[in-house]
């Protein structure tokens, strides 16, 4: 911190929301957060923030910690009961016996954690060692999984690493933006910023946006292509098909550069306007427009997130995307390249350190016995377990059967985010042990905790994350904790601390860290001549240069794009094109559930509104939650703007009221995704609680990424009395 007045100081941060990643300076007095700004120096934001960053500084004040805090933590010998406030070391030991005696019960996979994209790198990294190093299982899996893990899988199987080729700067040498699957003008305000700017720069910049829905973002379009739910891997194999027949590609490049083209353009040539004009609901002319601005584009630049990646066929999406800009050679030059939006702050991260069911450290494969040897011996343990962990839906459906006895939740509330709530609830009903972390009370999952653990949050936090462009940035505290709450990386020691003398007495502690950056210097060392290597970077480099790209090898400058010598990091050294098909969506519409609904954010919330809630000043956007529909199809089943209509899928039920809404096409609807049980409420007729659009939601998983699909279930909608 750098005192500015005798009373008031400044902190540098980083903004705990989505995934751009920016820069705040936090402004404290007297051990309190009285502001915050954005800050000028970060290369995300350059200064600005959104209506989530501005507000940050109102989630931290001293009122709202005493009443929407956890902390202390605390023993329940009845769930959704006040339990027993106790000291850490009575509580750290509760956890560590219960787990230890599981262990012993049931052998190791029978412990799950489940961890968040809230959390900071150096959380995950003790986490995922204390799972896989110390208790012996891969059962480790995360929210991201609901957000990024089909990009990863996409990335992996075309370029193969998981490694976004390009970065925010590419928005000024682009002069085509093919926005597909995403909001940004909602769910990345400031990269929208940077867009509207780079349009403002050059009129010549041509903007095509793809999604089943007309949202802000397709307003700033040139051409708008409103596809139906589900149809994204026929629309770019159509794409593919038409810059086939036009000469329209780069066969020099797909000469040097790539393998499998052939196989891909047996596949496409099925793809016909006519047939994917119908499959995606739209016109012959608008899918050939699309491919020509794509074909012809200079420099085409693709920015896409859960539109593509919350489905049953996520990775075919993400795949067919990357294998547009393959077959035009529109990658690795300024401008060009498929370019991922993560959703979390920290999804990249997470992965970063392997914290995930299906990775190790630095991007290595759970699947590779010389990948598990090396971590095995960079962690000083004799082996990390080979078999898979559940991800995070085959986690709860492994809960459900009996399978994971104990679950560890941290910073995440899965009882409203994952999808199919009913399974989920019942699952962690079937729990003998659920421990939650978390810093905020209330959260729907809390009710089901037989011991909490307060966390500390943002503002409290010291760390590092990494945004959508991989940049690493500094989390740095700016005040104290409140009440008891601690670090969840210092949580996580202390819990792994205590298992170690029960699991490997006499032996040497693997998790001797004096302070949080021991955790990222031990990080760093695992990246030493990965893909991601970090080498070169240090918490003093950060302190010193500011927010930094990976890789960055020691002795060497961070690199910001990725593959500009045609060089992949594949067996051969060239991508791969994947000939994947169009597969229609999980959950099909029929007579009895005819709507396509879809899911989203909205411009002033975040996540299940845990902090953006607590502010009425977010809620002047969207004051309640409310299902968008064509005025059309309100009007043939006699709804009127603003009733109450009950939404049903195959999974459950909830009420709410309607809007008419020119956004969304006659028979597809959306509902945002923020509002949970909290808000909604309520039971219905058989006593089942409402707990928001997730209790319409299918857990179908992608079979490669297992990112459930999300952003689509078949419903009905019926008008409705308040029961
Ligand atoms: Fe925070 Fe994202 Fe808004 Fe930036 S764009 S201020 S990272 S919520």
């Amino acid at each position: 911190p750098i005192a500015i007045t005798s009373a008031t100081q400044e902190t540098r941060s980083t903004c705990p929301y989505c995934g751009v990643g920016c820069g705040v300076v936090i402004e404290t007095r007297d051990g309190a957060v009285t502001g915050v700004r954005g800050d000028e120096k970060h290369p995300a934001n350059f200064g600005r923030l959104c209506s989530k960053g501005s507000t940050l500084h109102l989630t931290a004040r001293p009122g709202l910690q005493r009443t929407a805090r956890l902390l202390t933590p605390e023993l329940r010998a009845t769930r959704g009961e006040p339990g027993r406030a106790v000291g850490w070391d009575e509580a750290l030991d509760a956890v560590a016996d219960r787990i230890a005696a599981t262990i012993a019960t049931h052998g190791p996979d029978s412990v799950g954690l489940y961890l968040s994209g809230q959390l900071l790198t150096e959380d995950y990294y003790v986490f995922n060692k204390l799972a896989k190093g110390l208790l012996g299982t891969n059962n480790v899996d995360t929210n991201s999984r609901l957000c990024m893990s089909s990009a990863v899988a996409g990335y992996k199987l075309t370029l193969g690493a998981d490694a976004p080729p390009a970065c925010y700067e590419d928005l000024d040498h682009a002069d085509l933006l093919f926005i597909v699957g995403a909001n940004p003008a909602f769910a990345h305000p400031i990269l929208f910023r940077r867009i509207e700017d780079a349009k403002a720069r050059n009129p010549a910049l041509k903007i095509v946006v793809v999604d089943p829905r007309r949202t802000d973002t397709a307003e700033s379009a040139d051409l708008f292509v409103q596809i139906q739910p589900g149809s994204d891997v026929a629309f770019f194999h159509g794409m593919l098909h038409i810059l086939l027949w036009e000469g329209l590609i780069d066969e020099a490049y797909i000469a040097a550069h790539t393998e499998g083209f052939a196989e891909l353009k047996r596949l496409v040539r099925d793809y016909t306007p006519g047939f994917v004009a119908q499959t995606c609901g739209i016109d012959v002319e608008t899918l050939t427009r699309a491919a020509f601005l794509f074909g012809r584009a200079k420099a085409a630049l693709s920015l896409y997130c859960q539109g593509l990646n919350q489905s049953a066929s996520g990775t075919a999406k993400n795949a067919a995307l990357v294998n547009l800009h393959l077959a035009t050679g529109q990658i690795g030059r300024p401008g060009a390249g498929p370019f991922s939006l993560t959703g979390q702050p920290n999804a990249m991260g997470g992965r970063e350190v392997g914290g995930m069911a299906n990775l190790l450290s630095a991007h290595r494969d759970l699947t590779n016995p010389e990948h598990r040897a090396e971590v095995a011996r960079l962690w000083g343990v004799d082996d990390v377990p080979a078999a898979p962990g559940k991800t995070a839906v085959e986690m709860f459906e492994a809960v459900r059967a009996g399978e994971i006895r104990l679950l560890w939740i941290v910073c995440t509330n899965p009882a409203q985010s994952l999808p199919d709530q009913n399974l989920v609830r019942a699952a962690l009903d079937a729990a003998e042990c659920v421990i939650v972390q978390d810093a905020f009370t209330g959260t729907e999952t809390a009710r089901y905790a037989d011991i909490v653990l307060p966390a500390s949050s943002w503002a409290e936090k010291e760390g590092s994350v990494t945004n959508s462009e991989r940049r690493i940035s500094r989390v740095r505290p700016a005040i104290a904790a409140p009440g008891e709450a601690r670090a969840d990386w210092r949580i996580a020691v202390d819990v792994a601390r205590r298992l170690e003398a029960r699991l490997r007495p006499g032996r040497p502690t693997l998790f001797g860290y004096d302070d949080v950056e021991a955790v990222w210097n031990e990080h760093r060392e695992t990246t030493r001549g990965r893909d991601l290597d970090i080498t070169g970077l240090s918490y003093a480099v950060l302190d010193a240069d500011g927010p930094q790209h990976w890789p960055c090898r020691e002795g060497e400058a961070p690199v910001a794009r990725l593959y500009v010598d045609g060089v992949f990091p594949t067996a051969s050294g060239r991508a791969r094109f994947a000939a994947l098909p169009h597969v229609p969506v999980a959950d099909a519409i029929d007579a009895r559930h005819p709507f396509r609904l879809t899911t989203g954010r909205l411009r002033d919330q975040w996540h299940g509104m845990t902090r953006t809630g607590t502010l009425g000043r977010l809620f002047g956007h969207a004051p309640e939650p409310a299902i968008e529909m064509y005025a059309g199809d309100m009007a043939r089943r006699g709804i009127g703007d603003g009733e109450l209509v009950r939404v049903t899928s195959r999974r459950g039920a909830m009420l709410l009221p309607v809007r008419a809404s020119n956004a969304v096409r006659s028979g597809d609807a959306f509902i945002p995704m923020h509002w949970g049980e909290a808000y909604v409420g309520g039971r219905d007729d058989d006593g089942t609680a409402f707990t928001g659009v997730n209790a319409l939601t299918t857990g179908a998983i992608d079979p490669r990424s297992k990112q459930p699909e999300l952003k689509h279930a078949a419903v009905r909608v019926e008008k409705t009395a308040l029961p």
